[in-house]
């Protein structure tokens, strides 16, 4: 399938999103370094997503210097204020950060009443 849309030409990045967007019924599975695939259909997303970012047909998703900052500001406040007690942890994130529904990775947390993702800054306040 993916092939068949390749050889037709035109735009085919749209592919990348409709990948992403499979989930497998049986669950998806966790990645090393906290990111969650919703299925293996999904990663195939991905791969193709980076190598479209390589040959410069998808721009990087990059964050600008000043949304970097922020995040990296929140992170020391969050660790400071919670000593990472596990020192046998696989993720970079802290300990009981919950699952971003953007970036799919395992890096949200509290910070000043606002649901805060530490890998792409991603904010909701409630
Ligand atoms: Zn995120």
């Amino acid at each position: 399938m993916m092939s068949a849309v390749f050889r037709k030409g035109g735009d085919v990045t749209f592919i990348v999103d409709e990948l992403k967007a499979v989930f497998d019924p049986r669950g998806g599975y966790w990645q090393p370094g906290g990111k969650f695939m919703p299925s293996i259909i999904a990663e195939l997303g991905h791969i193709v997503e980076k190598h479209l970012q390589f040959i410069g047909l998808l721009p990087h998703e990059t964050l600008d210097e000043h949304q970097q900052q922020l995040i990296d500001a929140k992170r020391q406040e969050f660790e400071e204020q919670s000593r990472q007690q596990d020192a046998f942890s696989t993720s970079k994130f802290p300990e009981g950060a919950q699952l971003c529904g953007k970036c799919n990775v395992a890096a949200v947390v509290m910070m000043d009443g606002c649901m805060t993702c530490l890998n792409c800054g991603e904010s909701k306040c409630g």
